[in-house]
């Protein structure tokens, strides 16, 4: 075992400040990461603050962060992949069954038993729960590691971690491809990443925002149309014509009018995470025959295909890259949508 530089929430309502926590010493199946950059996830938002308290109870200290890329500093003797000194990532999750139904077909987002990079119980017992990026290391058994594509700038990779994969998989699983229409919901950083795929996969991509000011960057990240969904109106001129609906939105909202926007057999998969149980106008399903479901970030090697397909297509976040001492001040603006369109820790900061 021994000690890395962190920073964490000591309660729900206490910023984030310098901590310290305990790290495995890496076992022969491990890999030791320096941790160069991590992303901020409205996730961490809601989990240092408690606000999934109904379904993931939040144990304290947390140590948010699960978009990490950094460099190997030391591997186990069984792993063959890693080697010090290269590039290496982490995203949600860093072990699962391994051997259930769902871990034997790749997906191990959908394990009953996945743990999680941050505030799910530690298998090795090095602490009561995981502790995430907000560190300058982290260890993690060799199957959940990531290669990082080399000619990428890495501060806008840590993002596609989990911002990258949660967006990426659903559009996959609908096949999302040219002459689609698809709606990305919330330009935020999951948001943004929804339409740089969508729009790579070549479907007539169309952000939906609350933010007036964010429709010229809509445009540049790929969008062919932005509706203002404050505007009955420009939501109207939309009804019934969307193929798949992409929901990123972090807060409560009124899911009726974008399902309305949906095609007979249309789509919505819902990836936001509002702590609010949601209502529903079954009529909303019912005509048109339309489906809602949901989604949860990727397994692992299809995280491993969207890095690489980032890494021949150049697609990476873009990203506000703050000093690890910014990050009380970064959750504040994420909640007022102030954020173009992911915050990105630079790690060396820590050591300040
Ligand atoms: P984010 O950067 O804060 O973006 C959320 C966006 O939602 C905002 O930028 C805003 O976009 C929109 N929004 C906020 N409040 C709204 C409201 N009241 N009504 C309508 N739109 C609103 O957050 P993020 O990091 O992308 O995460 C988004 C959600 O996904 C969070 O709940 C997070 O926990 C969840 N998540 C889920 C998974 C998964 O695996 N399913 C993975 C990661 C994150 P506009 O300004 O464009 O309206
Ligand atoms: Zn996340």
């Amino acid at each position: 075992m021994y000690t890395a530089k962190a920073y964490s929430a000591a309660s729900a309502s206490a910023p984030l400040a310098s901590d310290s926590i305990p790290r495995r010493a890496p076992t022969d199946r491990d890999v030791q990461i320096e941790i160069l950059y991590c992303g901020i996830c409205h996730s961490d938002l809601h989990q240092a603050r408690d606000e999934w308290n109904a379904v993931m109870p939040t144990v304290y200290p947390c140590v948010p962060g699960h978009e990490i890329v950094g460099r190997v500093t030391k591997v186990g003797s069984s792993v063959k992949k890693f080697k010090p000194g290269d590039l290496a990532a982490v995203g949600c999750l860093v072990d699962s069954d391994r051997d259930c139904p769902q871990c034997k077909k790749d997906l191990e987002n959908m394990c009953h038993n996945m743990t999680l990079t941050y505030n799910s119980p530690d298998k090795h017992g090095t602490a009561p729960v995981t502790y995430g990026g907000y560190s300058e290391s982290i260890v993690v058994d060799k199957h959940f590691v990531l290669k990082v594509p080399e000619n990428l700038e890495l501060s806008g990779v840590a993002p596609l971690l989990c911002a990258g994969i949660t967006t990426y998989s659903p559009l996959k699983r609908f096949g999302v491809k040219k002459n689609h229409k698809v709606a990305v919901v919330g330009l935020g950083g999951l948001g943004h990443m929804g339409v740089k795929f969508s729009a790579a996969f070549g479907a007539h991509t169309v952000v939906i925002t609350t933010s007036e000011h964010k429709k010229e960057d809509a445009f540049r990240l790929g969008a062919n149309e932005v509706i203002i969904s404050k505007n009955p109106a420009e939501m109207e001129k939309h009804a019934g014509t969307f193929d798949f609906i992409l929901d990123t939105v972090s807060a409560s909202h009124d899911l009726n009018p974008y399902l309305n926007l949906l095609k007979g057999d249309g789509t919505m998969t819902l990836v936001g995470a509002p702590e609010e149980p949601i209502s529903l106008s079954a009529f909303s399903l019912l005509m048109g025959r339309r489906t809602l479901s949901g989604s949860i970030i990727g397994g692992i090697a299809e995280t491993q295909e969207m890095l690489n397909f980032c890494g021949k297509h150049d697609i990476i976040s873009d990203v506000e890259v703050i000093p690890i001492q910014k990050v009380n001040e970064a959750y504040d603006r994420l909640l007022k949508s102030d954020v173009k369109y992911r915050f990105c820790i630079d790690m060396a900061t820590l050591k300040d």
